[in-house]
């Protein structure tokens, strides 16, 4: 069994050499009893979060066991997909496909207290149940509906919005009837928003000296909904544009992750006399939802009104490579990692 591992703290951009490939041999056997299931892993989720949880502080920069700090030199939990090789479980059979925490490897071994779930394919490519159809669409899903009641018609901005949480959230908007502006590091990203995801506007804050006036040219007339990705100077600028009864959803703060000095400050006497609402969310705490997310989606997918992007690699050797790829913006969509055929 090879599987990716830290061998050190990482507190800043991730490198290659945070990294290492190891390799080991694995018995596909369970004991009686065990609870234990091993499975072989298919495609498995590249995620930002997994930053915070290699940082030397992780463990107390939060409460609730949520994201605990990575043990260095041990296998990394992650999202993702996979085949059940030998179960000790009864729900879980031999070729079972299911889907929950796995490993940045090509097999896991999960103990009895292991979060999995059996998985319905319902007919689409098993890359969707890991992006579209997994967390990240169930993070735009509860952030936009559950955490800011989305209305139609409201104006939504949505930043990292051509990442894989962030297409989606564009992409349920539009579908609500919203008018929606994301931004973005790239034209290609820019162009693929506007052209393709049916976003009204998109633009490349990468060539945005003043975001406040860039915001403002975007939105005229203000804006209710931001759903913020990013952090920092963009959710300053964005609370600063927001109407009143405008809601911020703080989904992810990536560019603070690799840059710990960076935190956002947004203006307080906005938030009071706008009324805003600013609320950090975990898609993790929205699984009551889960059906109605996936049937609604899965809806969207089939009549084409709703278009998955996914940028995949394939091999464990590839996941720190595409790990670091998120903090330079390399990707385009769900990144994940093909680790297995079927
Ligand atoms: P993405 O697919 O959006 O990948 C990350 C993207 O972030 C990059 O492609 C890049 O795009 C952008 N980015 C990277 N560094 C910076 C920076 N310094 N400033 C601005 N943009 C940057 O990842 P996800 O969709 O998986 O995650 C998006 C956010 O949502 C993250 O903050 C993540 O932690 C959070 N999240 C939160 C969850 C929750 O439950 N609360 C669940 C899942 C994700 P670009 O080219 O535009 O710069």
């Amino acid at each position: 069994n090879r599987y990716v591992v830290v061998k050190t703290h990482v507190e800043a951009m991730p490198s290659l050499s945070d990294f290492e490939l190891k390799s080991e041999s694995l018995k596909l056997s369970v004991e009686p009893g065990s609870k234990d299931v091993i499975v072989r892993n298919l495609y498995v989720s590249i995620d930002p979060y997994q930053l915070n949880r290699m940082k030397s502080n992780s463990n107390s920069q939060r409460s609730g066991g949520f994201a605990i700090g990575i043990v260095l030199g041990k296998e990394i939990d992650a999202y993702g997909l996979a085949k059940v090789v030998v179960s000790d479980k009864e729900e879980f059979a031999e070729g079972d496909l299911v889907v929950g925490l796995i490993s940045w490897g090509e097999y896991t071994k999960i103990g009895s207290e292991g979060i999995l779930r059996k998985l319905d394919p319902m007919g689409f490519p098993l890359s969707y149940h890991v992006g579209v159809l997994g967390f990240s669409g169930l993070t735009a899903y509860a952030g936009l509906f559950e955490v800011c009641k989305l209305k139609p018609g409201e104006k939504v901005f949505v930043s990292a919005a051509c990442g894989s949480v962030g297409n989606l959230v564009g992409q349920y908007a539009k579908l609500l009837g919203c008018y929606v502006v994301g931004s973005a590091g790239t034209k290609k990203k820019v162009d693929l928003l506007k052209e393709k995801l049916g976003f009204d506007d998109a633009f490349n804050y990468r060539e945005e000296p003043d975001l406040k006036s860039t915001l403002q040219r975007y939105f005229p007339d203000g804006i209710d909904v931001y759903f913020d990705n990013v952090g920092a100077e963009m959710q300053e600028a964005a609370v600063d544009v927001m109407n009143r009864f405008g809601r911020v959803a703080v989904c992810g703060v990536i560019s603070e992750y690799t840059n710990t000095e960076r935190r956002a400050a947004p203006n307080m006497l906005d938030v009071i006399y706008k009324r805003i609402k600013i609320q950090g969310f975990l898609a993790a705490d929205h699984v009551n939802i889960l059906a109605d997310f996936i049937s609604t989606t899965a809806e969207y997918l089939r009549s084409g009104k709703m278009i998955p992007v996914e940028d995949i690699s394939e091999g464990v050797e590839s996941v720190p490579t595409a790990f670091m790829g998120l903090f330079r913006g390399d990707n385009m969509g769900k990144k994940i990692v093909k680790i297995g055929q079927e």
